[in-house]
């Protein structure tokens, strides 16, 4: 079967996948129409590395983020459940998403986040939406460990990953890539911080197999940040350092399913210097035409590397486009500056003009 089409009456993940997914039909359902991103084949760097490879753009998503098909889950059962906030602690896509989907549900969001290194984007977008807004001294890590507490002390619906609804949304996303390539990919390559979702997207390709509708399972690819590698290294990491903001993690809450993942899918997990991920985006950019955030360009600067050591053989590789480029312009400011202005005649324009096209 060729994927489901673009079209304007896709209906949410909730919808489209609610057989796999925790709602019942008393479960008010809020959503953005989130899903069915784009599975956009790659004209010049997968064929140089040997691969059939895709991108899945999961930046279309309503706020530029993956995290909006676990948030359309996470904030439907908090409204079922009648809580009376919604909180979370966030490098920023979570914290732009919760503030989008509680807006919607009109739900009160409460965002912790930590005071280092959010990218602007982000902030802008929770801001906009109107969630209030706690900073904290230090990383993501140490933000995590005290909402978890404020949930549970006060009562108030947590919608990080450690919420096993946002999981359970997330997971729609391989639903997706095999609906759309009518089996799996041979790799499955994604930035881990985390660690949600690898561990989400493991979960939709066994539950897939598992129904029969795929014959066979990927090999998960899980990229972190060379500063910020604990699933690589096998301990956790203090003080996690890395351009990669939405990856600066260096305690994943969910470690166990992230290693499950890559153990069962006979996977791997790899580390990448900021320099490939800074690269990678630049011809992800340059080369493909999609514009994606540091993080996102994880995934393909680790099959870069796995090609350097050990050229492919055909396979076809998805390769998942978390976030968008827009959210973070600082990393993007070193690609260029507005030159100086020039009188608008033919003559001055074509001076110009004429060392650029040769
Ligand atoms: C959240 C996020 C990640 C990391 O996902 P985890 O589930 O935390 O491993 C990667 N890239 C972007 C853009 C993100 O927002």
């Amino acid at each position: 079967m060729q994927g489901r089409v673009h079209t304007p009456t896709w209906p949410g993940v909730i919808e489209a996948y609610r057989a796999f997914l925790p709602v019942t039909p008393q479960t008010p359902i809020v959503t953005l129409l989130e899903g069915n991103t784009p599975l956009v084949e790659s004209v010049r760097l997968g064929p140089r590395l040997g691969l059939r490879l895709f991108f899945k753009l999961e930046s279309a998503n309503p706020t530029g983020s993956f995290k909006d098909r676990g948030m359309t889950v996470a904030v439907s059962k908090a409204l079922e459940a009648r809580c009376r906030a919604v909180v979370c602690a966030s490098t920023g896509n979570t914290a732009a998403s919760a503030a989008a989907y509680a807006a919607r549900a009109g739900l009160l969001c409460l965002i912790i986040l930590p005071a280092e290194g959010v990218a602007q984007g982000k902030l802008v977008q929770v801001f906009a939406h109107g969630a209030r807004l706690v900073a904290v001294e230090g990383g993501f890590d140490a933000a995590l460990a005290v909402t978890r507490e404020v949930s549970e002390r006060l009562g108030l619906a947590l919608v990080n990953s450690l919420n096993p609804h946002r999981l359970e949304g997330q997971k729609t996303a391989a639903f997706e890539i095999c609906d759309a390539l009518g089996s799996a990919p041979d790799l499955l390559a994604l930035p881990v911080g985390n660690a949600g979702n690898i561990t989400a997207y493991w979960r939709g390709f066994v539950e897939y197999h598992a129904g029969g509708r795929i014959t066979s399972r990927p090999r998960m690819l899980g990229v972190q940040a060379a500063g910020a590698a604990p699933l690589v290294d096998g301990r956790p990491v203090e003080r996690p350092q890395t351009v990669a903001s939405a990856i600066r993690i260096g305690n994943p809450a969910s470690w166990q399913g992230a290693v499950t993942a890559v153990r069962e899918s006979n996977g791997r997990f790899t580390k990448v210097s900021d320099e490939a991920i800074l690269a990678a985006q630049k011809q992800l950019a340059a080369e493909e035409g999609l514009l994606v955030e540091p993080a996102s360009a994880a995934g393909l600067a680790g099959l870069q590397q796995m090609a350097a050591a050990q050229p492919f053989n055909g396979e076809t590789a998805v390769c998942i486009l978390t976030g968008h480029g827009l959210k973070d312009p600082e990393s993007l400011l070193r690609a260029g500056a507005l030159p100086a202005p020039v009188t608008p005649t033919f003559d001055a324009v074509r001076r110009v003009i004429e060392p650029m096209v040769g």
